[in-house]
């Protein structure tokens, strides 16, 4: 759309410089990139694409002042995040970004950490919409996934067991140590702005999908109690049965930093299940999948199961069990 204030010679040059410096997808996957007035995308013979877009608004997602190359670098990592979760393989993104003003230094390492992530993941960058206003980034991922593997996050059954990916809460604590104002920990403000998605996962997911050794999953950027919550809902919405689950403490994959950090056990586990930003997946699987996934999946870790009936009980080691109220992040909770 035509803004009153654009210069387009030099929006077309700010593009030229910044955001078509990065990989090209093989023409096979986009024939048509950044350029004209829509990119193609080809999506192989058989299978779905997958689409997701998320937004990071500096104040919001991401402290004034955070290192342009860890924004770039983790507005494409949430995205691709999405699609690790749906077991799709990345075929290109859009990049909607408002900016204050042109910034080259600002952008260069903007696009620095967005490209290096985009390269890593063979996931080029095939258009957007660049404009002047408070600093804002969107960006939409497409992916493509065969229709059977997809996992879904409303695809949990009463008795599957709860798995994770990696480990859980370093995020959380560095949110937690920037806002004290003490000293951070360099893991886990690593964990914060340089999030790795699970696409290393992805494929073997999806494999185990297909075979039915994997029913649902999602990502975990809200906080495991949050996300488990979603996957309880809309799981339930499906089967038309209340969903709950169980949760062994002592199972969770509680991340070194907490421990490093000398955090109660109790504050820790409390970490891992309501920080976010951890961006590691959660799945749910049959219990008949376990040897399967123990050898295909090394690294994963066993929390729990999900139940007939609602909430999510948090069992310590002693057996006893405490209710725990969901507290994932959400922008509209009063
Ligand atoms: P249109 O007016 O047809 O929407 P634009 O003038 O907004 O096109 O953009 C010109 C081309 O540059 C398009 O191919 C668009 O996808 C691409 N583009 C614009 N902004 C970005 C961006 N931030 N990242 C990548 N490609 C961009
Ligand atoms: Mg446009």
């Amino acid at each position: 759309m035509a803004e009153q204030v654009a210069d387009p010679a030099g929006e077309f040059a700010l593009i030229r410089r910044h955001f078509m410096r990065g990989p090209t997808g093989p023409a096979t996957v986009v024939p048509l990139g950044i350029g004209d007035d829509c990119a193609l995308l080809q999506v192989p013979v058989g299978q779905q694409l997958a689409v997701s877009s998320d937004m990071l608004i500096e104040g919001r997602h991401f402290f004034i002042g955070t290192d342009p190359a860890a924004i770039g670098h983790k507005a494409l990592a949430v995205n691709l995040s999405d699609l690790a979760a749906m077991a799709a393989a990345p075929l290109g993104f859009t990049l909607a970004i408002a900016l204050p003003a042109r910034d080259d230094t600002w952008l260069q390492a903007f696009t620095d950490g967005l490209f290096a992530l985009a390269r890593a993941h063979g996931c080029p960058l095939v258009g957007g919409d660049t404009t002047r206003g408070p600093l804002a980034i969107s960006i939409t991922v497409f992916g493509a996934v065969a229709a059977d593997a997809a996992l879904r996050r409303d695809a949990a059954r009463v008795d599957d067991d709860l798995w994770v990916t990696g480990s859980l809460g370093a995020a959380a604590l560095a949110v937690r140590q920037r806002r004290d104002g003490g000293a951070v920990d360099a893991l886990a403000a690593r964990r914060l702005d340089w999030p790795q998605p699970r696409l290393d996962c992805a494929a073997m997911l999806g494999e185990l999908a297909r075979a039915g050794q994997a029913h649902a999953a999602i990502d975990l950027s809200d906080g495991l109690a949050g996300d488990l919550g979603h996957v309880l809902s809309a799981s339930a919405t499906r089967l038309g049965v209340a969903l709950g689950a169980e949760i062994d403490a002592a199972a969770l994959p509680v991340d070194a930093a907490l421990v490093g950090a000398g955090l109660a056990a109790d504050d820790a586990v409390d970490l891992a299940l309501s920080g976010g930003d951890d961006y590691e997946l959660l799945f749910t699987a049959p219990p008949g999948a376990r040897a399967a996934i123990v050898s295909r999946l090394p690294g994963v870790h066993r929390i729990g199961r999900v139940v007939a009936g609602q909430g999510i009980l948090l069992r310590s080691a002693s057996g006893a069990g405490r209710v725990i109220v969901a507290r994932g992040f959400d922008h509209f909770a009063r």
